[in-house]
């Protein structure tokens, strides 16, 4: 009995360790993701978040949730544009910063520009990793690591969830409108 503890164990350290590359975050972490000790320029209650979010955008957006990989509907695009947050429209990533790390989830190797998303260490699943929030509402977005190619070396791996895309070519382009 106990070693089919053990194996358990191990078999769930190794699942969470291979998934290393995965903005992930899990349900059980939204005690570290939540808002209460930080404060963002747009607040909302969780009521009002699940009134405008699609259940899949709450869960990771608000739950710190993370999409499968190769899954989400940016992970392979490329169209030139911007990238929004799904849940309050603050821009964050452009295109010109997207590149295919392989992983599965849309990765940049920088944000829009200053200012526009937090980190945050997050301890989950016995890893060390650095959660990225949107600046302005304190949304999850995914983590980033240190291992992309641009001169910062940064890889930002976003769910695709908590993006919405904004094609800056289209002759109605207009920034989306969350209110
Ligand atoms: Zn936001």
């Amino acid at each position: 009995m106990k070693t089919t503890l053990i194996l358990i164990a191990l078999g769930v350290t190794l699942f969470v360790t291979g998934c290393n590359a995965a903005p992930t975050n899990s349900p059980a972490a939204t005690n570290n993701s939540t808002n209460s000790t930080m404060k963002f320029p747009l607040q909302r209650t969780e009521a009002e978040w699940r009134k405008i979010l699609t259940p899949e955008q709450y869960h990771v957006l608000r739950e710190a949730g993370t999409e499968r990989a190769f899954t989400g509907k940016y992970w392979d695009a490329k169209t030139p544009g911007e990238y929004h947050c799904a849940a309050c429209g603050a821009l964050l990533f452009k295109s010109d910063d997207k590149f295919d790390s392989g992983c599965g989830w849309p990765s940049f190797s920088e944000i829009a520009a200053q200012g526009k998303v937090i980190e945050r260490q997050d301890t989950s699943y016995g890893m060390v990793r650095t959660e990225v929030l949107c600046a302005n509402c304190g949304s999850h977005l995914g983590h980033v690591f240190d291992d992309g190619p641009g001169p910062k070396g940064l890889r930002y791996c976003i769910n695709s969830a908590s993006i919405d895309f904004a094609d800056t070519n289209a002759p109605t382009w207009k920034v989306p409108e969350k209110k």
